[in-house]
């Protein structure tokens, strides 16, 4: 493989990057760095022209990216597993691979939406502020532990998360239309509509991917269904929730809260209605991002890379 053809045009942090260059070094590839500013298609093509491969963030993806790399550009590869910014088709068309870390930062993700479950659930945002304020308040809130929780989308992150909730003795409760009895037996869960999730569940979380299908999948029919006591977790993608509805139905009381590491329009707006509410925590699309999943991401997409090149059969390739 050319060792000068690959590029990553993510804004790593340092200790990732170095990890990511040092990996890569002792595999013989060579991969060069160059972060983009802004996200447009220009800075795209501009950073990634001549490269046979680009290690890709959520920049757009489109035909016209792909028109101007081609012939060079080969593979892109996401630093994750997401691809709702990339257009699979048209990569397919000029012969570009299409590649995800599957199964890298799967348990980051998980750790993330358990979090999100516990700190919602005893409000531990708000006692900080209270305590660091001098105010000793001490009010009983609700436990994660026994609860009913509802998963949408039961992949990857979704098994690691069932997981983890049947160690708080959960009932797990799952929406996903694209998996066989087999796997419902087999981690001992229940298939639901999404009607039973909303009406019945305390926790509902999201693990579905961004397609035509799941966007604005979570809209005010579905919140309205929400018990008033309900908490909403989203570390999937900002536009499967439609956004205006959720501040409506926090605002209103339709749901207790909820905990969301991804938004409509990242970063958020300024004035942002959901920044001024109590009710919910927010992080910046930081859940897939531990030390331990970036050191696995890089080790996956440099082997998958070397795979591609070599012509070995690559299980990561979506196209
Ligand atoms: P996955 O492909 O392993 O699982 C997705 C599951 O969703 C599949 O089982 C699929 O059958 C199911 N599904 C698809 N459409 C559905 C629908 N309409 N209704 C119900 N189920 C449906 O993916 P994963 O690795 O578990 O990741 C899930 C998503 O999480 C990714 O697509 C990505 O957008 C997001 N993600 C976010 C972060 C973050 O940092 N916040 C990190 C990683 C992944």
């Amino acid at each position: 493989m050319d060792k000068r053809s690959i590029v990553s045009l993510c804004r790593h942090d340092d200790i990732t990057r170095n990890y990511f260059h040092e990996y890569a070094e002792s595999m013989g590839i060579n991969v060069d760095f160059c972060p983009l500013v802004s996200r447009t298609e220009k800075d795209v093509v501009e950073a990634a022209k001549g490269y046979s491969a680009i290690i890709a963030s959520v920049e757009p993806y489109t035909r016209e990216v792909f028109k101007a790399l081609s012939p060079e550009l080969k593979a892109v590869h996401r630093f994750g597993v997401g691809y709702d910014n990339i257009d699979v088709e048209a990569a397919r068309d000029f012969d570009i691979a299409v590649m995800i870390a599957s199964g890298g930062n799967a348990a980051a993700v998980a750790d993330h939406a358990i979090m999100l479950m516990l700190a919602l659930g005893r409000r531990i945002h708000l006692y900080d502020r209270a305590t660091r304020r001098g105010e000793w308040i001490q009010r009983p809130y609700s436990q994660l532990s026994g609860k009913k929780v509802g998963l949408i989308g039961f992949g990857r992150i979704g098994r690691i998360l069932c997981g983890l909730l049947s160690g708080f003795r959960c009932d797990i409760l799952v929406n996903d239309a694209y998996i066989s009895d087999d796997v419902f037996e087999e981690y001992g869960i229940r298939r639901a509509e999404m009607n039973e999730i909303a009406s019945e569940c305390d926790f509902v979380s999201l693990h579905v991917p961004l397609t035509e299908e799941t966007r604005g999948l979570i809209g005010m029919n579905f919140l309205k269904q929400m018990k008033s006591s309900a908490f909403l977790i989203n570390t999937s993608r900002g536009p499967i929730v439609r956004e205006a509805d959720l501040v409506l139905a926090l605002r209103e009381g339709l749901i207790a809260g909820a905990g969301l590491d991804v938004f409509e329009k990242e970063p958020i707006d300024a004035d942002n209605p959901l920044k001024e509410m109590d009710n919910v925590i927010l992080s910046p699309h930081i859940a897939f991002s531990t030390l331990e999943a970036n050191r696995l991401t890089s080790e996956i997409i440099i082997n998958n890379l070397q795979s591609f090149f070599d012509g070995r059969p690559c299980r990561d390739v979506v196209n």
